[in-house]
């Protein structure tokens, strides 16, 4: 007979808890053998993406080609064992930021204060509560959504939507490296509305707003990989971030953005130009190349930034690499 605390919940109960709060996009994985937490699943799946997972290594797997929210780990066996599965989660390049719950087979103070120390959020003996442990699930997954919305807000450009500057700072450095790793090259774009302070002056800075996100839609139309990354530098300036792309193809992508501005056939407010134009500079980092073994992601900018005022110099409306 399953024991009171761990029967699964009575439709009334479940649906009353179902509808607490909702999220299918966020997923919740269950690690490790734990009776309370499959009762749990079914009326979990009602409100989450729930996976089952019956050790680390199949957590692991899931990680890497889905987003997980929380975890429920459910402490087993031996206790230094578990305490190193516990430790390999906490120090995964994805999960280590996750919140775990941690069941524990014993109601041991010393159990519960290693697992609280090893980073898991909250802890309970087993058989845990379903209701307590339902709510708890709840609140965590309320406060993750928070989080990420949190995330998103501090890493958007609010006027056009794309990354900001302190978003591009963190996938400069992800993106290099990880170009590093694999020895691909890693290109960039810098983007410059060219005269737009005339524009400015003459259409007054709503319009000029108004411009500016139609640049930025037509970046994010641009850059179409799935790797892609754009970002509002500042100001008029946009850069996009090309990994697995050389210089050609940076050239291709720059050609692009180029006549789909052109095309926007925005009025501009200087006369070399009927229409508002940008100028584009490019650089690449080719981590098999001798010369730019000392190269740093902020030097890949600089070059950007040396080519954008060489492409402003040579006329504008064109691209400089
Ligand atoms: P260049 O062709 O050499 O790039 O000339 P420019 O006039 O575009 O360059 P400059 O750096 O002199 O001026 C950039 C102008 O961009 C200044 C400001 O009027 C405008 N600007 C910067 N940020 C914003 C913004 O958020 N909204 C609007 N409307 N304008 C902005
Ligand atoms: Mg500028
Ligand atoms: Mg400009």
């Amino acid at each position: 007979m399953i024991a009171n605390s761990t029967r699964l919940l009575q439709p009334a109960e479940s649906a009353y808890l179902g509808s607490v709060f909702t999220d299918m996009e966020q997923t919740l994985a269950v690690v490790g053998k734990c009776r309370t937490a499959e009762s749990l699943s079914v009326s979990l799946a009602q409100s989450f993406n729930v996976l089952t997972n019956s050790d680390t290594s199949s957590l692991f797997k899931a990680a890497s080609t889905q987003d997980i929210d929380l975890i429920i780990f459910s402490a087993s066996g031996v206790k230094s064992v578990w305490i190193e599965e516990l430790r390999k989660i906490r120090s995964h390049s994805i999960l280590n930021i996750i919140p775990i719950i941690v069941l524990t087979e014993k109601n041991s103070v010393n159990e519960q204060l290693v697992a609280l120390e090893l980073g898991a959020l909250d802890c309970m003996a087993k058989p845990a509560n379903p209701f307590i442990l339902h709510a708890k699930v709840v609140n965590y997954m309320k406060l993750m959504k928070s989080v990420k919305e949190l995330e998103l807000v501090s890493s958007t450009d609010g006027l056009t939507g794309l990354s900001n500057k302190m978003q591009l700072d963190t996938m400069l450095t992800s993106e290099w490296y990880r170009m590093k790793r694999s020895q691909n090259p890693l290109s960039a774009l810098m983007i410059d509305v060219d005269y737009f302070k005339p524009y400015n002056d003459k259409y007054g800075h709503l319009q000029g707003d108004e411009a500016l996100k139609a640049v930025a839609d037509v970046i994010k139309k641009v850059a179409t990989r799935n790797s892609d990354f754009a970002a509002r530098f500042g100001g008029e300036e946009f850069v996009i971030l090309l990994p697995s792309t050389d210089a050609k193809g940076a050239e291709k992508v720059a050609k692009d953005v180029i006549k789909e501005v052109l095309a926007l056939q925005i009025p501009s407010a200087n006369h070399n130009s009927r229409h508002l134009t940008v100028s584009v500079g490019i650089s690449s980092f080719e981590p098999l190349s001798e010369e730019q073994q000392d190269m740093s992601p902020n030097s890949l900018l600089e070059q950007a930034d040396t080519n954008l005022y060489a492409a402003k110099q040579a006329g504008r409306n064109r691209f400089y690499a």
